[in-house]
């Protein structure tokens, strides 16, 4: 476990899509946060949702990262020393977790629907409107859970979360103090397929890696809580800088996915569009720029700091990527 206090980052891309230009603007920030403090970044590939997850986006994320000048110090091409980087390949950790947190009495069977669990192990969503679990199977009987699980009815499990405060600072948007109501109450850390969650995947391998710094984007600030709070019912260390980034939105007000296909890396980059373009649009939008120049990532670092992100999420016209990449 890493115990020196230097500056260890992350970039985790889910393989469930291609990399668009919404990603790359959170990758960026994060890859300029490590580089600013001279840090160390740790590629991650976050394909623990097997049905999502696909081989050819997972190639095609290193090689557009690579060609943004996006460098990582350690990650699935050049191993390192918290080796492998590929969460599906780090089952035996989350499952050990999982062990802790039962024998810890922290974990319950939930025998409720598929519907209502099967967004367990996607991306999170923003924090506006969080579902909240009602609670119901952990309130079940011994005896009806003990009979339900003889039958072999498929459960997930969840963490019995106390009601209590979960505080940490955000270096673009302030403090914050979760409680669990905030976040949708008792959440799933493994779902009734077996699958691990996205939340507890993140928040062992952050442990285990010695993540001190998280940037991404703030539609998973919420996240943070349930994230904090696994790794204390682990004993794992915590990340101690969180900054979440504003989103980049297309001119309708939607997120960035996988249906904008024209503003993925790959279609910029067949349509002739250079990384310098990209680097010195998306350098601008988080100003770090007074306008929108040819730059390396490298050249942006200097610039870079939290106090300069606009807070608010970015819309972007289709006369602004126009005008700047002719997409
Ligand atoms: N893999 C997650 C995603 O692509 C990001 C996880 C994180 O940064 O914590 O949405």
């Amino acid at each position: 476990m890493q115990t020196s206090s230097r500056c260890i980052g992350r970039l985790a891309p889910s393989p469930t899509g291609l990399l668009h230009l919404g990603n790359v603007w959170a990758f960026l920030l994060a890859w300029l946060a490590v580089r600013k403090q001279a840090g160390s970044l740790i590629l991650r590939l976050e394909d623990i949702d097997p049905a999502r997850s696909k081989e050819e986006y997972r190639k095609g994320i290193l090689e557009d990262l690579a060609w943004l000048g996006l460098s990582w110090d350690e990650g699935p091409d050049c191993g390192g020393m918290y080796a492998p980087y590929v969460q599906s390949e780090r089952h035996r950790y989350y499952q050990h977790a999982l062990d802790i947190l039962m024998q810890k009495g922290c974990l319950y069977p939930c025998f409720c629907t598929r519907k209502e669990i099967q967004a367990l192990a996607q991306a999170p969503n923003g924090f506006e409107h969080v579902p909240m679990y009602p609670g119901l199977c952990r309130l079940m009987p011994e005896a009806t859970r003990q009979s339900n699980i003889a039958q072999g009815k498929p459960y997930a499990l969840r963490v019995a979360c106390e009601d209590r405060s979960i505080a940490f600072l955000d270096r673009v948007y302030g403090s914050f103090a979760f409680s669990p109501k905030d976040f949708g109450g008792d959440f799933a850390v493994r779902r009734s397929d077996g699958v691990v969650s996205y939340q507890l995947a993140v928040a062992v391998d952050d442990g285990l890696m010695g993540v001190t710094q998280i940037v991404r984007g703030r539609d998973i600030l919420p996240s943070t809580a349930k994230q904090l709070l696994l790794q204390e019912l682990l004993s794992l260390p915590s990340p101690k800088e969180f900054a979440h980034m504003p989103l980049l939105l297309d001119e309708e007000g939607e997120r960035f996915a996988k249906r904008h296909k024209s503003l993925a890396v790959c279609s910029l980059r067949a349509q002739g569009v250079k990384p310098w373009k990209i680097l010195g649009f998306l350098g601008h939008l988080a100003g770090l720029l007074d306008k929108p120049c040819d730059v390396s990532a490298n050249d942006l670092v200097d610039a870079f700091q939290y106090e300069k992100i606009p807070r608010e999420d970015i819309r972007l016209t289709n006369a602004m990527l126009a005008s700047a990449f002719g997409a």
